[in-house]
């Protein structure tokens, strides 16, 4: 593979399989190798590629990326990138996952909310063997410790079923120019991306979703949905989901945080797990230029209640 690419239709995917002679699963080495130069790691150095292979037949690539001058509890973890691109190309099922380390705990954790993960076939690269998540956690925790069965997993649907507060909901801006016009009608169209990515949020333990439009130099909307973990830490916060989907949406044409223009953070009034400082922090530290404004909601579960 020469050309680097976060998506690989499954049309495509077929057509290399067929030109190599190699399966969907023996290609994933290749396809692992080939995305590693895409890990963003000032830091660390270290490129991590996690790849899997969709329900669709559809390839996604997950690269880690580092965010100097942070701690390190906002880095995107490959994997975690990975489960993200699947969510945001509405990928209910993960088939085969290929990566170019093992995976670190937090990730091993990560994975447990999906459905099945233990069963989920796991390769090593450059090993040829896939072997099951389950070897990596044999004891897991997860999901199915906290929750009733039936509660929508990560990959699985979600509806929170959330609106806009009425009255007094804009908790402020960082951002230049915000009272023209385009501004404004910017970030309206920001503000129902981002309520989209909050309803479609993973946060059953906290009850607390949240979701994050940004918007580049070209008029281009990312959402990201916060994701949350059983074990609290691996969670990925809504800023992270949405530069996954910054990032992937760019291609092998290396995305520039400052590109980005404005940002809107939707979450609810009364949520326990508040997005807001860290989420401008995040924002401050990678593009400075870029405009932030939250908005509230409400649950409208609750507005009957
Ligand atoms: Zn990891």
């Amino acid at each position: 593979m020469e050309k680097p690419s976060f998506k690989i239709e499954a049309s495509d995917a077929k057509s290399m399989g067929q030109s190599t002679g190699l399966t969907l699963t023996q290609l994933l080495p290749t396809i692992v190798k080939s995305a590693q130069p895409l890990a963003r790691v000032p830091i660390s150095k270290f490129h991590v590629a996690a790849v899997g292979v969709g329900i669709s037949g559809r390839i996604f690539v997950g690269v880690n990326v580092e965010f100097p001058g942070l701690p390190f509890h906002h880095t995107i973890h490959a994997e975690q990138f990975l489960l993200t691109n699947l969510f945001q190309n509405k990928e209910t099922q993960l088939q085969y996952l290929a990566v170019s380390a093992a995976p670190c705990g937090h990730c091993r954790q990560f994975l447990q909310e999906i459905r099945g993960a233990s069963d989920i076939p796991l390769l090593i690269t450059p090993e040829s063997e896939f072997t099951s998540l389950s070897k990596f956690l044999s004891h897991p925790f997860g999901p199915h410790d906290l929750l009733p069965k039936h509660v929508p997993l990560l990959l699985e649907p979600h509806n929170n079923d959330l609106s806009f507060l009425d009255t007094g909901s804009n908790t402020g801006s960082n951002g230049y120019n915000n009272n023209d016009n385009t501004n404004q009608s910017s970030i309206s169209k920001l503000k129902v991306a981002a309520l989209e990515a909050a309803n479609e949020s993973h946060a059953p333990y906290s009850e607390s979703p949240s979701g994050v439009a940004l918007l580049d130099s070209r008029g281009n909307v990312y959402k990201g949905s916060y994701m949350e973990s059983a074990a609290y830490n691996p969670s990925l916060g809504p800023v992270q989901a949405a530069i996954v989907g910054f990032i992937a949406g760019a291609g092998d044409n290396a995305a520039e945080y400052g590109e980005l223009v404005e940002a809107v953070l939707v979450e609810k009034d009364d949520a326990v797990v508040k997005q807001e400082s860290t989420a401008r922090l995040l924002l401050s530290s990678i593009a400075p230029q870029c405009g932030f404004n939250t908005f509230l909601c409400i649950s409208n579960n609750k507005k009957s209640n």
